[in-house]
């Protein structure tokens, strides 16, 4: 960078808008995981939309390649610069204001660097429901959910953050700002261009506000765990729970024995209600904007059932909002817990619904042929289809030397599950991390349209260049 346009990016944002030096921009150079770590000379935080325009436009006009970043929870590296130094960060953090709520027409108006979880009490203090809902809620930003069109564990009833936007305002490559703030239900004027910015890891322009949908808030929320042989039950249940609730079914989700195991042994107060241990789990929710006791009903009846018929070993419907938060516990801590394990090889993958229990039957009988004492942690949104297929190291192994066979188990997993016409990314995104499996399985038609898109938006391939394409 020359140090003409670091003055000038310095004076468009003042002194509260910059950090330059290495320990102040240290938590913006290395994302989660720890798998990718990078170098900047400048971390710049706009206080203002108009700040953020002047600092992408002195950008453009100097080829000065932006890494956007959210609330840094992103999991392929996406949010984070490359280790040449010669990008820049632009976050989004301080720009953190909800502009508006508008409970008759159910939308709330909020600037990108709002914490997810800050839009979800706004919306709730009005007794109107935001319903995306992740476990980094408290750090992810909205700017960042929408980028990388975050799913979570309401999908199944709410959709993704793709489906909760209306509107976005959008600073486009070269500066300008795009006011595409429309809070409308129906809107059929030309392409829906919004949607190309939802999704895109920031790589066709910087989002720097969103209209987003609201619901009634749930009088009722019943949350139960239930236990069952395999996952083609729990599949089964999930039919049955949809069915007999008049789709009332907020949250399905797997949790494997072993990771049930690797929770208690690591998460102090986590506790598996079931006297014997089970092989597999699914937690659920229902929620019913009714109040009174039909929602916590129906749960109980269809539970009931299919233990009678033995689709269900054992059961227990919280009886507190405190029980129905220990029971989440188990799940939130799930990804954490496999930290303490050593090495994860992770894929986040989707299949049709119907197909989980024979894509976990498939990859599990090929992997365990590769290596037969790895531990295979399968859990998560099965309700959307969405498997996190993680693959711990076997016990007392180099972890690094388990990390080195990354490449080999995605090809593994990924040919699988694409031949089930799966998802290798089912809501994570690509980022760095899965920009060659995206190479290796798109279309070629479909490479060639992405990359059509980009350079029609960003003709100079400054914004987050290297991620995704
Ligand atoms: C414990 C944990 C649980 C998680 N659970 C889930 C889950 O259930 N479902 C799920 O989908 N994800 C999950 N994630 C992943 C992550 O939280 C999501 O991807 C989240 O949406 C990222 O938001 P962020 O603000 O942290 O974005 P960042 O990590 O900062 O950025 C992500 C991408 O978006 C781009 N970006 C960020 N802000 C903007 C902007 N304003 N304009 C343009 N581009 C931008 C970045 O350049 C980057 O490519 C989880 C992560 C953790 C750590």
């Amino acid at each position: 960078m020359s140090d003409e346009l670091v003055a000038s990016i310095k004076a468009t944002v003042g002194p509260k808008g910059w950090i330059a030096d290495r320990s102040g921009m240290a938590r913006f150079l290395q994302e989660e995981r720890g798998l990718f770590r990078g170098a900047a000379q400048l971390v710049v935080q706009p206080g203002t939309v108009g700040e953020l325009s002047e600092v992408v436009r002195l950008c453009h006009a100097a080829g000065q390649p932006i890494v956007p970043q959210g609330g840094n929870t992103g999991l392929c590296g996406g949010g984070v610069p490359n280790e040449t130094g010669r990008e820049i960060v632009v976050s989004l953090a301080r720009l953190n204001r909800v502009r508006g709520i508008d409970p008759l027409n159910y939308t709330i108006t909020v600037e990108a660097g709002c914490i997810l979880s800050a839009i979800q009490s706004a919306a709730e203090a009005a007794d109107r429901l935001f319903p995306l809902s992740l476990a980094a809620e408290g750090s992810c930003q909205i700017g960042g959910n929408l980028s990388t069109n975050a799913g979570g564990i309401q999908v199944l009833r709410y959709g993704n953050a793709r489906d909760l936007v209306l509107g976005l305002e959008v600073v486009l490559p070269d500066g300008r700002v795009w006011d595409g703030l429309r809070s409308l239900r129906k809107d059929n004027t030309g392409y829906d261009l919004k949607q190309l910015f939802v999704g895109a890891e920031g790589t066709l322009g910087i989002i720097s506000a969103a209209v987003l949908k609201l619901f009634p808030r749930p009088r009722a929320v019943e949350t139960a765990l239930a236990a069952v042989r395999g996952p083609q039950a729990a599949i089964e249940l999930l039919a049955r729970c949809r069915a007999g609730s008049g789709d009332c079914v907020t949250a399905f989700e797997l949790l494997p024995r072993i990771g049930i195991e690797f929770v208690l042994r690591h998460m102090p107060g986590s506790v598996d209600p079931f006297a014997t241990p089970q092989p597999w789990q699914v937690l659920i929710d229902f929620s019913s904007g009714e109040s009174g006791g039909a929602v916590r009903n129906a749960l109980e009846t269809i539970l009931e059932r299919a233990l009678e018929e033995g689709l269900v070993l054992d059961a227990v419907v919280a009886s507190s909002a405190q029980q129905a938060k220990q029971l989440w516990k188990l799940r939130e801590a799930m990804s954490e817990s496999q930290k303490h394990e050593g090495g994860s090889i992770k894929h986040d993958v989707s299949v049709p619904v119907s197909r989980v229990a024979e894509f976990i039957e498939a990859a599990s009988r090929a992997v365990h042929a590769e290596m037969p004492d790895l531990r295979i942690v399968a859990f998560g949104h099965v309700g959307d289809g969405n498997v996190h297929y993680n693959l711990s190291q076997p016990v007392g192994a180099d972890k690094a030397a388990f990390l080195s066979h990354w490449g080999k188990f995605n090809r593994i997993v990924h040919d699988i599950v694409v031949s089930m016409g799966g998802s290798i990314s089912a809501e994570h995104g690509i980022g760095q991390l899965k920009r060659d499996e995206l190479a290796h399985y798109k279309a070629p038609l479909e490479l060639e349209l992405m990359r059509k898109v980009k350079a029609a938006l960003d003709p100079r391939g400054i914004m987050n260049p290297g991620k995704v394409i």
